[in-house]
């Protein structure tokens, strides 16, 4: 069997007259943690879109777990176990942490009715793991990002996911809320789940990151281990240009 999850392959993305995705390509191991990196612009967003099922892309060709998918919608992507963890999170803010988390689970299960204790008992059980300290009766609105970013987690780990995608996770983050997610996304990894890890800070990438792939102005510009790429070669490929630091 093949360890490879998701493949895009030459996906072109074009929005009147902006090639936003220009022939790009990528492949996504099972488990691995891997950095989507680039400037703004360069084309993050557009390609975790094409994978979630919400663009539909103008050539080019998706595979999962080796099977070619003709049309990805939203809910193929998520029953396939992608799940995107956007910047805005996506959570009901007037909800209870519980509440957002068992909405999943009655979907997951398909069923109509929430069987309210079974799920505040996954809920309780996914963030136990997770071992970061939560109250399941606050108002999500009422905790700070990181906390949110928790529980939007939690919430793509009770759906089932195999593909967890970050978009720019650390944006909002102190030092040691960053820490913090670093060691929760090891974890991840380490139930077998993949991460896409869209980051434009070089040293986080380093960090977390097995494999790199940078793009600039919606073409791959270069892609490996992160263990053979140093800070400068990242910002010479995110932006063209020679750096040169004192
Ligand atoms: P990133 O996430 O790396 O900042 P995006 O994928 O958001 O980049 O954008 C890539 C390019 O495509 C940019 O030039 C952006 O302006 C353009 N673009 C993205 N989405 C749209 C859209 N819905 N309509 C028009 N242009 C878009
Ligand atoms: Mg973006």
């Amino acid at each position: 069997m093949s360890d490879v999850f998701i493949e895009l392959k030459n996906i072109e993305k074009h929005f009147s007259g902006v090639r936003a995705l220009d022939g790009v390509s990528l492949t996504l191991r099972k488990g691995e943690i891997h950095c989507l990196a680039g400037e703004n612009g360069s084309g993050k967003s557009t390609i975790i879109k094409v994978m979630s099922g919400i663009y539909t892309p103008d050539a080019g060709e998706i595979f999962i777990d080796g099977e070619p998918i003709s049309q990805l919608t939203p809910i193929m992507a998520i029953r396939k176990g992608i799940q995107v963890i956007y910047q805005d999170f996506s959570l009901f803010g007037n909800l209870t942490v519980a509440e957002n988390l068992t909405m999943n689970v009655s979907l997951r299960e398909n069923r109509k009715l929430v069987n309210w204790r079974r799920s505040r008992e996954l809920a309780r059980q996914v963030l136990e793991r997770l071992n970061v300290d939560i109250d399941l009766d606050a108002e999500v609105s009422s905790l700070p990002t990181s906390g949110k970013q928790l529980v939007a987690i939690a919430r793509a780990l009770l759906s089932d996911a195999r593909l967890i995608i970050m978009d720019e996770p650390t944006t909002a983050l102190t030092s040691k809320e960053v820490e913090t997610l670093f060691r929760i996304v090891k974890d991840i990894q380490a139930r077998g789940i993949t991460v896409l890890f869209v980051s434009h800070k070089m040293r986080e990438m380093l960090e977390i990151s097995e494999h790199i792939t940078i793009l600039r102005n919606g073409k791959k510009v270069a892609e490996g281990e992160a263990k053979d790429f140093d800070e400068f070669a990242i910002i010479r490929h995110m932006t063209g240009q020679d750096v040169h630091f004192e």
